[in-house]
C-alpha cells in the first residue's frame, strides 16, 4: 500500500532530526475518517522516531489504459489537456481548478485502486461540457478519435494474436 500514499507537501521529506532521507515506517494507520494516514517513522541514520500525517488527498486510483498497461494518475497531464481544450475560452482558472478537484473527487469516490482511463476521459468531458461548449467539443473530438484509434489498434493486435483458422 505504501506506494499509494504520497507525503503531504507540507510534511518534511526527510528526518526532522538529522535530515537523512532514509526512513522506515514502523506503524501506519488511517485517521481523520480515512482522509489521512498517520505514520510512525524511524530514521535509519540517527534512529530518531517521528510521526508524519500524509494526506489521502493524493491517493488516486491508477489508470488502466486500453492496452492493459497501468499508469499513475497525473494531475498535470489532466490540467494540460483541459487547458488545451479551454485555450482562449472565457473560463477562469478558478473554475478549471474546481473542475479538476471535482474530477479527482469522483475518481477517488469510485473506491477503486484502478480504473479504466476511459472513466477519466468521460469525467473530463462531463466537466468540460459544464464549463464551455466549445472546449467540450474540442476535447471530445480529439478524445473520441484517440479512443477509436486505440480500439482499432487493439482489434488489429487481437487478430494478429489469434491463430489462423486453417
Ligand atoms: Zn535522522
Amino acid at each position: 500500500m505504501d506506494h499509494l500514499f504520497r507525503r503531504c507537501p507540507f510534511e518534511p521529506m526527510h528526518c526532522p532530526f538529522c535530515g537523512a532521507h532514509d526512513t522506515k515506517v514502523i506503524d501506519s494507520r488511517l485517521v481523520a475518517e480515512g482522509d489521512q494516514v498517520r505514520r510512525r517513522r524511524e530514521c535509519l541514520a540517527c534512529e530518531e522516531r517521528f510521526t508524519t500525517f500524509e494526506t489521502a488527498e493524493l491517493v488516486m486510483p491508477r489508470l488502466i489504459k486500453q492496452d492493459g498497461s497501468r499508469q499513475p494518475f497525473d494531475e498535470e497531464k489532466l490540467r494540460a489537456g483541459m487547458q488545451r481544450a479551454l485555450e482562449k475560452r472565457p473560463v477562469s482558472v478558478e473554475r478549471l481548478e474546481a473542475a479538476i478537484a471535482h474530477i479527482k473527487h469522483k475518481l477517488r469516490a469510485t473506491g477503486e485502486r484502478e480504473v479504466k482511463s476511459r472513466v477519466l476521459g468521460e469525467l473530463v468531458m462531463a466537466e468540460l461540457q459544464k464549463l464551455d461548449e466549445v472546449a467540450y467539443i474540442r476535447f471530445a473530438s480529439v478524445y473520441r478519435r484517440f479512443q477509436d484509434l486505440n480500439e482499432f489498434r487493439e482489434e488489429i493486435e487481437r487478430l494478429a494474436r489469434e491463430p489462423s483458422k486453417d
